[in-house]
């Protein structure tokens, strides 16, 4: 057995153990936050996504908030996703998550012209360098948002935290409030300490209201599920996964610029 094979023994090993630590402590932190719910829905945003989906789980509710107090939106995916699943051609993946980003954001209420998908390869975030930063600046002189929400530089998923660094590194010095939000650390219990050491203490907005068409705009994302993808739970989207971004609330945290 190589090392790499018997170190993923272990990482299987371990998920039983570290989900629910996983779910126990974001669940923790998302009870413990401050709830902003009426402030958010008054600002207009720039939501930044690493992979089609992203933008939805971590953002849906506050979009939708956001849409109904009057405040603009703009929804804008990073990379193509054509490397997963991985039995589909490049080509036919970026075409079915394209089309299934567009139909997820028309749930949430967003027009098709409120929706940019470039085209950096899905992985290899972390090597885009300064055209990442470029793109992200470019996005959000040309919309002036008040927010702008991305995952965190603590997320275990490497396209998120290049994301969440390039952000960073487009913004500082701008006016501007950064709100990173959790996708992966659901998974990996040492991540939420990570995460809350790079920003403030958490922020959360109310789903209440909106959860139901939240659950349509998620389900929408099927070529991601679990259950398509043969039981490579660890990188599919399980329904316990899923559970926690089908909660009372939506949780970011500030980050400094
Ligand atoms: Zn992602």
């Amino acid at each position: 057995m190589t090392m790499s094979a018997a170190r993923r023994r272990l990482e299987l090993a371990l998920v039983p153990v570290k989900l629910p630590m996983a779910a126990r402590i974001g669940e923790s932190m998302s009870r413990r936050g401050t709830d902003v719910t009426a402030a958010s829905a008054g600002r207009s945003c720039v939501v930044l996504a690493p992979h089609p989906d992203d933008e939805t789980l971590g953002c849906g509710a506050t979009v939708m908030r956001k849409i109904d107090g009057g405040a603009g939106v703009q929804v804008i995916v990073i990379s193509d996703g054509a490397t997963w699943p991985p039995w589909r051609t490049p080509e036919e993946n970026i075409a079915v998550r394209d089309a299934e980003l567009r139909a997820s954001c028309r749930i949430l209420g967003l027009a098709d012209e409120a929706v940019t998908h470039l085209s950096f390869p899905e992985t290899r975030l972390d090597s885009a360098g300064d055209s990442l930063v470029d793109a992200v600046a470019d996005a959000v002189r040309s919309h002036t948002p008040d927010e702008v929400y991305v995952t965190s530089e603590a997320d275990p998923h490497s396209d998120h935290a290049a994301l969440a660094r390039a952000t960073k590194r487009a913004l500082t010095g701008r006016a501007v409030r950064l709100l990173a939000y959790p996708v992966w650390q659901w998974e990996r219990p040492r991540s939420w300490a990570r995460t809350v050491a790079a920003a403030s203490p958490a922020e959360t907005v109310s789903t209440a209201g909106y959860l139901e068409r939240k659950r349509q705009a998620v389900e929408v994302f099927s070529s991601q599920m679990s259950s398509a993808l043969g039981g490579e739970k660890i990188q599919g989207l399980t329904p316990g996964f899923l559970g926690h971004f089908l909660a009372e609330r939506e949780m970011f945290f500030p980050v400094a610029l």
